[in-house]
């Protein structure tokens, strides 16, 4: 790994904002700590990150982020465990993915040592910011965007990578109900779907506001060319109970390489549950849920961890999900938990040590 511990600078914030804040009922990723990274692409290449107070940035009207949406993230949390040690959740994950996402979007990649050397450095500055109360965490947003300016639609010269943090508290919205989309597609084979491109979220904004005021909460997308199969629930991976098996749609051009999503695979397996890893038509669904044989559905993300699904809208028909005492999502959610946290043996080697 390229290190960077001689070119690193940090400028520290003369006072802290840590005493405004009500530690005891945080929103989530709605306040921001003292410091951020920043990095600037100049010139042909990514200069050594910086640790500065956390502020506004300065950018020209022409930025090309404005116009064509050059932009990628990241999202990712740390945990404090009982003692006090903060943990990350397989970091180098969302690292690797960021720069997939760079490479579809004609972003220069990041070199490794700075997210993974510059994080650490933050959250070690930040370590007071890292709550501790039960289901709390520091919700961690890499990103990047092109700073680089003009109105021709072609990649920026010029991004800035920013690390910013905010401290949450559990995200908790209940069971949701959603709706199956049968006009609306959040991404096309070819296209950016796999990539955490700020622009696919925004194209989800209206089909779930319409989506909303049918009552819903949620989208479950669809494939754009038939419609037939569900693909991701929300901005989150989805699994689908049948029976005792659980099943989730494979990766593709269209959906998000999950980490909580391969983590609760590797997890299911290891509790001795039959997993699948294929397409899930909507017919397949309708049908389970009408013979009784549909016993879950959950998205599964950074964000919520396991958000369980009370039942779906299709076709101007509702299906309602079981109640079940001893669900998958539930005992799954507790498994990755107790690893995120320190609570249990980290079998699978995916805690990383702040
Ligand atoms: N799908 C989409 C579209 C997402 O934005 C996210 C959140 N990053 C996920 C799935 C879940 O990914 P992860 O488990 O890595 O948070």
């Amino acid at each position: 790994m390229e290190t960077m511990a001689n070119t690193f600078t940090v400028e520290k914030a003369k006072t802290s904002k840590i005493h405004d804040v009500d530690f005891n009922n945080l929103s989530f990723g709605s306040t921001y700590t003292d410091h951020m990274l920043i990095c600037d692409y100049v010139n042909g290449e990514w200069k050594a990150p910086k640790i500065i107070p956390y502020q506004p940035l300065s950018l020209d009207p022409s930025a090309k982020i404005f116009h064509y949406g050059q932009s990628i993230f990241e999202g990712m949390k740390a945990y404090k465990d009982e003692n006090g040690q903060a943990w990350l959740f397989r970091p180098l994950e969302n690292f690797k993915r960021l720069n997939k996402s760079a490479k579809r979007l004609a972003i220069p990649e990041l070199p490794e040592a700075y997210f993974m050397e510059g994080l650490n450095t933050l959250l070690q500055l930040e370590s007071d910011w890292i709550p501790q109360k039960p289901g709390s965490s520091l919700y961690i947003r890499p990103f990047i965007l092109a700073s680089g300016t003009g109105f021709h639609a072609s990649p920026a010269d010029e991004y800035k990578f920013i690390i910013a943090c905010a401290p949450s508290g559990a995200y908790f919205s209940g069971k949701v109900k959603v709706l199956i989309e049968e006009n609306y597609s959040r991404a096309a084979n070819g296209g950016v779907g796999y990539a955490k491109a700020g622009g696919n979220y925004a194209g989800q904004f209206y089909p779930t506001q319409l989506a909303v005021d049918k009552g819903y909460q949620q989208v479950i997308w669809t494939d754009d060319n038939t419609h037939e199969y569900i693909e991701e629930a929300g901005a989150m991976n989805i699994f689908v109970r049948i029976n005792d098996t659980l099943i989730t749609g494979p990766t593709s051009d269209r959906i998000l390489d999950g980490i909580t999503r391969k983590s609760i695979l590797d997890i299911a397996k290891d509790e001795g549950i039959a997993t699948e890893v294929r397409k899930i038509s909507v017919s397949e669904v309708v049908e389970a849920a009408n013979n009784g044989t549909l016993k879950e559905m959950f998205g599964a993300g950074t964000a919520a961890v396991v958000s369980p699904i009370a039942g779906f809208g299709y076709k101007d028909k509702d299906y309602d999900l079981p109640e079940l005492t001893n669900s998958y999502a539930s005992k799954l959610k507790q498994r990755i938990t107790d690893i995120q946290y320190n609570r249990a043996e980290d079998k699978f080697g995916w805690r990383f040590k702040v």
